[in-house]
């Protein structure tokens, strides 16, 4: 076959270093929105989610199940992050056309190899998954019991010998949120064996930004840094972006400085000797989620109001409004 390429860039298959396409694949396994832009590989299970193993309880947290949590939980801010099985699957299996037929990570793997996928998938094992399944949905906001700890060891041990690469944590998320370093420590030093590497979606805002000692973006990168230097295990941090942050906006010299003083922390951790690496978002402003609606990031509140044209009806009044401002700016509900 002869192309003609003339303008064009002939490029070796691209890795998209991070990628939710782990869950996705279940249902696109041709990937056509990565194989269009050139990328022929993509690591899935990041930010402590992936989709094995599955247990009796159901994990929600994968992104394109988003649209059905309020199907399978009615909510107002949050649905419960696990859910029984047969309640979720119930809305799930038949919206998407998808079968959740598998239950080890060796069985998820099965299944796309069965299914046949057009990209190459370095896949992650979640902590999120397989501590959501350990400890339970209530009460998560604590230090694993030895027990529970042994069960996440025992799905890590089984993941890794079916074929992952490693293990992933998405700490502004609930349930991996929750988890305090030397938990994630004694997690990563499993992977040790294998060389294996960890891939953290460090804490930089959200839950964690409530607990004393994890106030500022930069301690969520120093923690991860130094969980690669207790455990030895390569580390990659995802989508990094400045560690401070400077406010009213500010000037470009400033957060070029900001990035500088960032990037000397992987300096000084390299240094010591610990192996890290970390992968970007190539936008300027904003994160991946398409809003098509702006009334979307009132969801909450068109909820309560019972509708977008109550909604409206309700911002109508001044004291609605000082309420809904203050509910805002105290950044204690969103979602
Ligand atoms: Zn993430």
């Amino acid at each position: 076959m002869v192309i003609e390429g003339a303008g064009l860039t002939v490029t070796p298959g691209f890795i998209d270093a991070h990628s939710h396409g782990d869950g996705t694949i279940l249902l696109y396994p041709n990937a056509e929105s990565a194989v269009r832009q050139g990328i022929t590989t993509f690591v899935g299970g990041q930010c402590g989610d992936s989709p094995a193993p599955r247990s009796d309880k159901y994990y929600m947290r994968h992104f394109w199940g988003y649209d059905a949590w309020y199907e399978i939980d009615h909510h107002t801010f949050y649905a419960d992050f696990v859910q029984p099985k047969q309640k979720a699957l119930e809305v799930l299996e038949p919206r998407y056309n998808v079968k959740f037929d598998f239950f080890t990570f060796d069985g998820y793997l099965s299944k796309l190899e069965n299914m046949g996928i057009s990209a190459n998938f370095v896949p992650l094992l979640g902590h999120g998954t397989i501590r959501a399944y350990s400890m339970g949905p209530k009460d998560a906001n604590r230090i694993p019991s030895a027990d529970e700890m042994k069960q996440m060891k025992a799905y890590l041990k089984d993941a890794m010998e079916s074929g992952a690469w490693g293990i992933s944590t998405g700490l502004d998320y609930v349930p991996s949120a929750y988890a305090k370093t030397p938990e994630i420590v004694e997690l990563v030093r499993e992977l040790k064996p294998y060389d294996a590497y960890y891939n953290t979606h460090w804490s930089k805002t959200g839950l964690r930004m409530k607990v004393p000692g994890h106030h500022y973006a930069i301690d969520g990168i120093r923690e991860a840094c130094e969980i690669g230097l207790q455990t030895g295990v390569k580390t990659q941090l995802s989508h990094l972006s400045s560690g401070y942050s400077i406010t009213p906006m500010p000037d470009p010299e400033l957060d070029a400085a900001a990035a500088r003083a960032t990037l000397r922390v992987f300096d000084a951790y390299r240094e010591q000797g610990a192996q890290l690496a970390f992968d970007v978002i190539p936008n300027t402003s904003g994160g991946f989620q398409c809003i098509p609606y702006l009334v979307m990031y009132f969801v909450p509140w068109v909820r309560m109001s019972g509708g977008v044209e109550h909604f409206i009806e309700n911002l109508q009044s001044f004291d609605y409004r000082e309420e809904f401002h203050e509910y805002i700016m105290s950044a204690s509900g969103t979602w």
